[in-house]
């Protein structure tokens, strides 16, 4: 721990006695309001006693702790950590958002209904779906719903052998966990020496107990899967479904479309590629697209037009059930609906390319210094197998954590686990050269460093408050509250 920079927890400012609220007095009867008693709890609870002062230094003392897009470049692969802008945020604040009640009768909410389903013709567009669903929370949940629409479709027309779902080594771990959840068995199918789908293997492992193969597009690789029509082919030939895990739909936008690939069903994280702000657990959504003919096992409640052109919002019969308790996340929606109406489909087109052309400008600026394990061309995010003289024993976890003293976030490390020393980087199209070559500038020094002065940069990071915590304690016996902390 760097004592310096430590700042004194709230618990530790506490005194007792102390506090920062006075509450108005009770006028309204003689005999104050009583809690009945099975609804008390028992002691006090333990929180901090403290004055206002206090208690404004310590929420803005921490958040500059936080580190987030707003404070600096975040070149997390996988997850696409581009810039939000505030306008979006305008938007879910005004009160005719923010002040809305879920219950509220439809004839008063015809407003948020086409905010609503706006989105959802607008997503169906962009991915190349007859309909989509917007009452996901997020990507996994997405994936969820997508296998269980799968499920549905298979056991309505009395197919009930296809118990197994195909899932790429290389996929993100929600996959599994999502088949899973599903009620499916997974089978895993390997990857070739430049990170996409084994064909062969996929077409070896196709038979009539398949309900679908799930598929990254570009995957997590960063590489684009060119065999995708042979894929498709095979997987329809086989009676079974293909399933777009869009999470990484930033790098196709304007460029390619799912639905025109060949997939039946996917999901969009909408605070991946459509910028709300993530991170950290939340929030999201995790829209549903389905190609026509699949439209009616979508879950409920939907949003349907009426003739006289006003919404409402009903069940359909052939759902397969309900995965939200209202339509979803809201103001998440609204923020990526202000997002494609404010770009339109002129720049939504750029991000694609642009996207991709920042990730290939930083590849090809370190490879020399930094181990490529795949030839040619990447997508909007690649790979590095760590640095490519690695004699100094600079690991990739030393290299992320020496980027933190630059004011940069690290990358995502040791994903996937193709390789040993993986190090994913995504730039995004919101970053202006300046950053790019910030960024690339201090990677390269890292790496010259590691091979100069190899122990300064296994000791870095040397300005945040905690530097070298044991990895397996903090993620097995994390100490969550201050309780925790004074066992
Ligand atoms: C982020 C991500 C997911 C999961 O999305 P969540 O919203 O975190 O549940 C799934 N697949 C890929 C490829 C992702 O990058």
């Amino acid at each position: 721990m760097n004592k310096e920079l430590y700042s004194p927890l709230i618990f530790e400012l506490s005194r007792e006695g102390r506090s920062g609220y006075s509450l108005p007095e009770y006028h309204y009867s003689d005999k104050p309001f009583e809690l009945p008693a099975q609804f008390r709890r028992g002691d006090k609870p333990d929180l901090p006693q403290v004055d206002e002062p206090t208690v404004v230094r310590h929420y803005t003392n921490s958040s500059g702790n936080n580190f987030g897009v707003d404070s600096g470049f975040y070149p997390l692969g996988s997850c696409t950590m581009k810039y939000n802008p505030k306008v979006n945020e305008a938007m879910v604040g005004a009160a005719n958002v923010a002040d809305l009640h879920p219950a509220q009768p439809y004839d008063t909410v015809q407003g948020a209904l086409r905010i609503y389903r706006t989105l959802e013709k607008a997503l169906s567009e962009i991915g190349g779906m007859a309909e989509f669903t917007l009452n996901p929370f997020a990507g996994a949940h997405g994936e969820y719903t997508g296998l269980m629409v799968i499920r549905a479709y298979h056991q309505s027309r009395a197919d009930e052998a296809r118990k197994r779902v195909l899932v790429p080594d290389s996929a993100h771990g929600t996959n599994p966990a999502s088949a899973a959840m599903a009620g499916f068995e997974i089978v895993e199918i390997k990857s070739l020496a430049d990170g996409t789908v084994d064909v062969e293997d996929l077409k070896s492992k196709l038979d009539e107990t398949v309900a679908a193969l799930m598929m990254t597009n570009p995957n997590t690789m960063g590489m684009f899967e060119k065999n995708i029509p042979e894929i498709a082919a095979a997987v329809h030939a086989a009676g079974a479904l293909m399933y777009y895990d869009g999470a990484n739909l930033n790098p196709m936008l304007g460029v390619a479309r799912p639905g025109d690939m060949g997939f039946d069903v996917m999901h969009i994280n909408l605070h991946k590629t459509f910028s709300t702000p993530h991170g950290g657990g939340g929030p999201g959504a995790g829209p549903v697209g389905v190609r026509a003919g699949l439209e009616k096992f979508l879950p409920n409640p939907r949003v349907v037009e009426s003739a006289d052109g006003s919404l409402r919002v009903e069940d359909g019969e052939f759902a397969f059930g309900r995965v939200s308790a209202w339509l979803g996340n809201f103001t998440v929606l609204v923020k990526a609906l202000a997002y494609i109406l404010t770009m339109g489909p002129k720049y939504l087109a750029e991000v694609g390319p642009l996207s991709t052309l920042n990730a290939n400008y930083i590849m090809n600026s370190l490879n020399d210094l930094y181990l490529q394990p795949i030839a040619g061309p990447c997508k909007h995010e690649f790979v590095f197998d760590g640095l490519k003289d690695k004699s100094g024993g600079v690991t990739t976890l030393n290299v992320a954590k020496a980027l933190l003293d630059y004011g940069f976030h690290a990358p995502t490390i040791y994903f996937p686990l193709l390789f040993h020393e993986s190090l994913m980087i995504e730039p995004t199209e919101t970053e202006s050269r300046q950053t790019l070559d910030a960024f690339i500038d201090v990677m390269r020094k890292i790496a010259e460093e590691a091979k100069s002065d190899p122990d300064k940069i296994k000791g870095a990071p040397y300005t945040t408050p905690i530097s070298h915590p044991d990895e397996d304690e903090a993620a097995l016996t994390p100490l969550l509250t201050y309780r925790d902390l004074k066992k």
